[in-house]
């Protein structure tokens, strides 16, 4: 059950987006306003390592947990995997899911006979302000009791957890891959009514 009253993200998303530009100017060595929020990592020169640095900074700066993998291969984890990529090319409803699950992408760029492996590039600063977003509010709807002794959970400011006042219990903030995994789940429920 949702309450009425959305709990506070603790940043606006116009301060994280901010600091998303900055973090990943900081990490690819370019000036901030070098980094449009709907620029490509990849158009920008960013290899999979730099990626990861970015999560990082930013799992640092929130103290959220990153998903640790690619919306597809998230997929497969729920999906079967010829779902979703078949020889390499995104399927129908592959597509379907990259249109709904990867808002900030351009339609007209999710097209038949996308290859997975071009999903990867495509991939924008605003990806990276879209997931951070849904991680604090998924941390912020956290329940804040604790299931040990009924305590009060407080968020840590150093690390990606709660930690009980009553009994000293940590509890971890939702994962990335969690997250995201059930979101993916609901809009294949979204999709498939939608049909
Ligand atoms: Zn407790």
């Amino acid at each position: 059950m949702r309450d009425t009253d959305e709990p506070p993200l603790g940043y606006s998303v116009d301060e994280v987006s901010e600091n998303v530009r900055r973090v990943v100017a900081t990490a690819l060595d370019l000036g901030v306003d070098d980094v449009p929020i709907d620029a490509s990592l990849f158009e920008l020169g960013a290899e999979s390592l730099d990626l990861l640095d970015i999560a990082f900074m930013l799992e640092k700066d929130y103290r959220i947990q990153y998903p640790g993998t690619g919306m597809l291969e998230r997929a497969g984890q729920y999906f079967d995997r010829d779902a979703l990529t078949s020889n390499g090319v995104v399927t129908d409803l592959g597509l379907q899911l990259l249109r709904v699950g990867m808002p900030e992408l351009d339609p007209g760029a999710l097209k038949p006979g996308l290859k997975d492996i071009d999903v990867a590039r495509m991939v924008q600063v605003g990806s990276f302000v879209r997931i951070t977003v849904r991680l604090l509010q998924a941390k912020a709807e956290h329940p804040r009791t604790c299931e040990t002794c009924g305590g009060v959970l407080v968020e840590s400011d150093v690390m990606p957890e709660f930690e009980c006042a009553g009994c000293g219990d940590i509890v971890p903030v939702p994962s990335g891959d969690d997250v995201l995994l059930a979101d993916l789940i609901r809009m294949h429920e979204g999709v498939r009514e939608g049909r």
